[in-house]
């Protein structure tokens, strides 16, 4: 399962509409917690498939070690990927599994109809590089976190 909360859902799903009639993609921060991938922060990144933006999506070598470097200094991971499919159904393509390396992680993906974000789904990428998959996992949007600031 994978766990996010309103707003960074509510981002993915900005970013969806946002980039129409192009792919949008990011990475998600966050923890492993009993087998469920918690999301703590949501990273937008730009697609780099300038060849063809509407049906594929990259996302730069130098913003994944960012994101690496950025989790680890919030002792966290990188848990997944989201991206979305303008005017297509948010099942993934074979493509998105071809292109797909990190094990155990989430994909996200939001489709999008004539500009409007439709259905959100997530997928774990399990297997190894020679035998891979993608399996459906639900999605729990959870209340905002309460962020509380204390004077000093
Ligand atoms: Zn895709």
């Amino acid at each position: 399962m994978l766990k996010i909360s309103k707003a960074d859902y509510d981002l993915i799903r900005w970013e969806a509409k946002r980039s129409y009639p192009h792919e949008c993609c990011g990475i998600l921060l966050g923890n492993v917690v009993e087998g469920h991938r918690l999301v703590t922060m949501t990273l937008t990144c730009e697609n780099m498939r300038v060849d063809s933006p509407a049906d594929r999506f990259s996302i730069h070598p130098e913003q994944v070690i960012a994101a690496l470097k950025l989790a680890r200094s919030r002792g966290e991971s990188i848990i997944g990927f989201y991206h979305s499919h303008p005017d297509h159904s948010p099942h993934y393509s074979s493509t998105d599994l071809a292109e797909a390396h990190w094990f155990d992680c989430s994909y996200v993906i939001t489709s999008v109809d004539q500009g409007m974000p439709m259905s959100t789904a997530s997928y774990v990428l399990i297997g190894s590089e020679e035998e891979k998959n993608f399996h459906a996992e639900s999605i729990e949007v959870v209340a905002n976190e309460r962020r509380l600031i204390y004077a000093t």
